[in-house]
């Protein structure tokens, strides 16, 4: 048995769960699918159990992931704080997902840091910080902290019902096949044996993988699929000597192709599909900073990357930062970057 599944760990978190009336749920700023599929399948679980519990994010999720939240009951701390603060008074637990560092909730942080309130992280990123944590699931050997999550519903489940099959809900199956389909690039990274198990139990539960498929990765607005086309065609720059390529998206282009928070979701792994190129990323322009996603499909670790040279951090082969120069110098830190982290 892996040891997330320990009987241990499963006991431990079933008791504090039942033993807590009024649950904040959270995950990290730019939530991606795992992170919007992991809270909204954790929240659909505690009612599942009569249990309270309140989401909240740091700041606003994309718009392609909109029908994860289709009663707008998420609450996005930037827009509105005093909800939260009012709920961190008084909640008796803290549930945190999909981060591995307190200071992934940006303004979050000190509230949650502060409260009273017991702490659970359920996490798989490298290094997890567990010092403000009763409990921290962390894996790395997993392809999601869905799936992480996923795994242990069912083994909460099995060990309520003593044996009898899991019984998850329909919302909860969906949320969590989202963050599976999300993290693993639809099914081409971090794929392991588990995971196909994790897919095939979801549909057995009645997952309808071509809605869930069309929300995620189709419904592409006509400006979003030219923006990829442009991007493509002028923007996308291989350097060779790396085996790495490059995409930097400017303000200025964001206004020109109406461009929506989460529309340059996956544009990253773009350049991984040229014979050749084993390192990519993707530098978006934004009002404070640049975003910086980096994604690898060899030995290089971005992680490594990220968090020598662009105050970031992640998972070995997908991970990202901040940038705070400006966009022109972009190119040369880029190759500075990698000359100092390939030997050629
Ligand atoms: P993405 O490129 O999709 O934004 O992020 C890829 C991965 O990098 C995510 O799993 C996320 O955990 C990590 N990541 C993205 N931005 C940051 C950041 O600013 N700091 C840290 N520590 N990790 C990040
Ligand atoms: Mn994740």
């Amino acid at each position: 048995m892996t040891d997330y599944l320990k009987k241990e760990l499963i006991e431990k978190l079933c008791t504090i769960i039942s033993s807590s009336r009024k649950i904040l749920i959270v995950t990290h700023t730019n939530p991606d699918g795992d992170a919007m599929g992991s809270v909204t399948a954790m929240m659909h679980f505690l009612l599942s159990k009569n249990k309270e519990s309140l989401i909240t994010i740091p700041n606003n999720y994309p718009e392609y992931l909109s029908f994860l939240d289709p009663d707008k009951s998420i609450v996005i701390y930037k827009n509105d704080n005093a909800t939260v603060d009012e709920y961190l008074l008084d909640c008796d637990l803290i549930i945190a997902l999909d981060f591995n560092q307190l200071k992934r909730v940006d303004e979050l942080e000190k509230g949650i840091r502060e409260s009273k309130a017991k702490k659970i992280l359920i996490d798989h990123h490298p290094s997890p910080e567990d010092a403000p944590f009763d409990l921290v699931i962390s894996t790395t050997e997993i392809s999601s902290t869905c799936e992480l999550l996923y795994w242990l519903l069912i083994s909460i489940e099995n060990w309520i019902n003593s044996g009898q099959p899991a019984n998850l809900t329909s919302a909860t199956a969906d949320s969590l096949y989202v963050g599976l389909m999300t993290d693993t690039n639809n099914f081409s990274n971090s794929v392991l044996s588990s995971t196909f198990r994790m897919a095939s139990g979801l549909l057995s539960l009645g997952v309808d993988k071509e809605k869930l498929q069309h929300y995620v990765f189709g419904g592409f607005t006509e400006s979003r699929m030219r923006l990829l086309g442009y991007l493509l065609q002028k923007k996308m720059v291989i350097l060779w000597e790396y085996g790495a390529g490059y995409i930097i998206l400017t303000k200025e282009e964001q206004r020109e192709f109406e461009f929506n928070e989460g529309d340059s979701e996956g544009f990253v792994n773009m350049p991984l599909n040229i014979r050749g190129v084993t390192i990519s990323a993707l530098f978006t322009e934004s009002e404070e900073s640049i975003r910086v996603s980096l994604r690898s499909i060899d030995d290089f670790s971005v992680n490594r990357l990220a968090r020598r040279f662009f105050n970031g951090g992640g998972h070995e082969r997908a991970a990202g930062g901040k940038l705070f120069i400006s966009i022109d110098k972009v190119p040369e830190y880029f190759k500075m970057s990698l000359k100092k982290s390939i030997k050629l």
